[in-house]
């Protein structure tokens, strides 16, 4: 009796490892059509200088335009990673996003482009070059571009890692460490790495103006930012108080639903456009 209940057991586990592994499949399948007929789609999210509110950067964010839905990237980039897709889909958003913000810059509006980094793609061999042909085709000056690098790049294949971030850096192009925390990956890119941004975590600035001891963390994280000359932005501004709070510190340029949503081509537009308009 007892023997048949467990035998049920694995075959219940098993169903749903193979539901699993058909799902991801399904997925890989599907965004290899998607990636083909250019089903991507690109938002802008601005950050500001927190003493002028002037917008002084864009973050590409991509989307997955599905049928009626419209997909934020944790549904589907652990799929494009493990495939590998991320590698083309990262060259599109790269070429895109230097092309639109190498426009905005030719109406005169100085800003500048963070793109996201997965590792996959920094450890792909063409992976230099597509940044420089990028930035060739648009007309995007090197100096624009920031890349977002996070903590997991260092763990897998450090050396290789490094030396392609070199590379980039050489191309005068800026590094950021996304998410910076007080974690050891965290303090070790900044040893291993020629970074020019800290972006601070979302999780300090959220209780940046509660907590004390967040209080102190985010202080040091910016004290720390500047000692060592780095630009340093707060991510997931959502209130008021964390942006007074924020200023106070020291810390210079923000991002969050505050200050703006991630929004279409269109809608930067429109906002650059406000922004520029001269004041009555
Ligand atoms: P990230 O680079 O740290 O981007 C910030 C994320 O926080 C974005 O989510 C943004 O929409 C969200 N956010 C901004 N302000 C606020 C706020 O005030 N409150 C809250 N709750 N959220 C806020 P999104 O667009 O879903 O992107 C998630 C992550 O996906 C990004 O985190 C980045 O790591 C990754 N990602 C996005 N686009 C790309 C890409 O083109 N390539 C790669 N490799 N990764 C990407
Ligand atoms: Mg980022
Ligand atoms: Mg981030």
């Amino acid at each position: 009796r007892a023997k048949e209940w467990d035998g049920s057991r694995v075959e219940i586990y098993a169903s749903h490892m193979h539901d699993r592994v058909v799902r991801r499949l399904e997925l890989q399948t599907q965004l290899r059509q998607a990636l083909a007929e250019g089903d991507f789609l690109l938002e802008y999210q601005p950050a500001v200088d927190l003493n002028t509110s002037k917008v002084t950067a864009v973050e590409a964010l991509v989307r997955w335009q599905r049928d009626d839905e419209v997909w934020a990237p944790e549904r589907f980039l652990g799929a494009a990673e493990e495939s590998g897709l991320v590698v083309p889909l990262g060259e599109w958003v790269l070429t895109e996003a230097c092309a639109r913000v190498a426009e905005w810059r030719r109406l005169s509006w100085d800003i500048g482009l963070s793109v996201n980094l997965s590792v996959r793609q920094i450890l792909s061999p063409r992976f230099v070059d597509t940044v420089s042909m990028a930035l060739a085709d648009s007309g995007l000056p090197a100096a624009a571009l920031t890349m977002d690098v996070d903590e997991d790049v260092l763990l897998e294949n450090p050396g290789e890692a490094v030396a392609r971030l070199a590379d980039l850096r050489a191309l005068g192009v800026r590094l950021a460490i996304d998410d910076f925390g007080m974690g050891h990956a965290s303090l070790a890119h900044l040893r291993r790495l020629q970074v020019d941004t800290l972006k601070i975590d979302a999780s300090f600035v959220q209780d940046v103006d509660v907590d004390s001891t967040v209080q102190l963390l985010t202080q040091s994280i910016v004290s720390l930012g500047k000692n060592l000359g780095l630009r340093v932005v707060a991510e997931g501004i959502e209130e008021q108080g964390q942006l007074e709070r924020l200023r106070d510190m020291g810390c210079t340029q923000g991002q969050g639903f505050l200050v703006a949503r991630p929004m279409s081509a269109e809608g930067i537009t429109a906002l650059i456009e406000g922004e520029a308009a001269p004041e009555r």
